[in-house]
């Protein structure tokens, strides 16, 4: 069994555990392998494996491994960085989903350019959950009004809701603001039934976000290793 193999077994483990921990199917937790600065035989390694769901941070980077890797045609890949509005059209052309949703501006970009043939493209707005100033996405309190402006755009369909919480902070917080980001995601899903996903948790703090609700977890250096 190659490395990668192993690693993702692990963590797979690892999501189950957690799941069994608090009484959630593991089935309802879907692993986004986060595969950036990582070589494309990693992400075949980790596809030899069953692996589907594939995250990326560089627009440039993801399209040429989405162009490169074409044949694999049932991967879904997830673009979960920065976007700058003159870069949106390789996400709406390339990617399936879009995580990092923060800006009206990069909305109507998106919705614009995202293919006629293609399936709507999948998003989910970012929230500013700890109100970092150096931290992209929302504040908690502008979610509703936003997801009103996004959801009027066919071409894009909002899944949910993404975040990145702050760095080294007391567990007890860190918990709590997962909590208030599964308050916001249960608030929104009552108004737009499309809505099922609530992506949150990296290596470091996957065990926590299961038990706060995450539906996803975004996973990079527990699979493919340090970057
Ligand atoms: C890099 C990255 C991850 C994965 O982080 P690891 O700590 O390597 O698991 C998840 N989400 C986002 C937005 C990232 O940029």
């Amino acid at each position: 069994m190659s490395l990668i193999a192993e690693r993702l077994q692990s963590v797979q483990q690892r999501i189950a555990s957690a799941c069994a921990e608090c009484h959630r199917d593991p089935r309802q937790v879907t692993l986004l392998a986060v595969s950036k600065t990582k070589p494309i035989a990693d992400i075949e390694a980790a596809y030899a494996q069953g692996q589907r769901q594939f995250g990326e941070n560089y627009v440039q980077e993801g399209a040429e491994k989405i162009l490169a890797l074409e044949r694999l045609v049932d991967i879904e890949w997830h673009f979960i960085g920065p976007l700058q509005s003159n870069k949106t059209k390789l996400v709406a052309t390339h990617f399936d989903w879009m995580h990092s949703l923060d800006r009206l501006k990069i909305a109507a970009r998106l919705a614009e350019q995202r293919g006629f043939h293609q399936a709507p493209l999948n998003v989910l707005i970012q929230v500013n959950i700890d109100d970092e100033d150096s931290k992209a996405g929302i504040a908690a309190d502008d979610v509703l009004p936003f997801a009103e402006q996004i959801s009027s755009y066919p071409r894009l369909t909002l899944r949910g809701l993404m975040t990145i919480p702050k760095a080294e902070q007391p567990p007890a917080k860190a918990r709590e603001s997962l909590l208030k980001m599964r308050q916001l995601f249960e608030q929104l899903a009552l108004v737009y039934p499309q809505v099922d996903t609530l992506s949150m948790g990296m290596s470091a703090d996957l065990e926590l976000a299961i038990s706060c609700g995450a539906t996803m977890v975004r996973i990079g250096t527990d699979i493919f290793g340090q970057r």
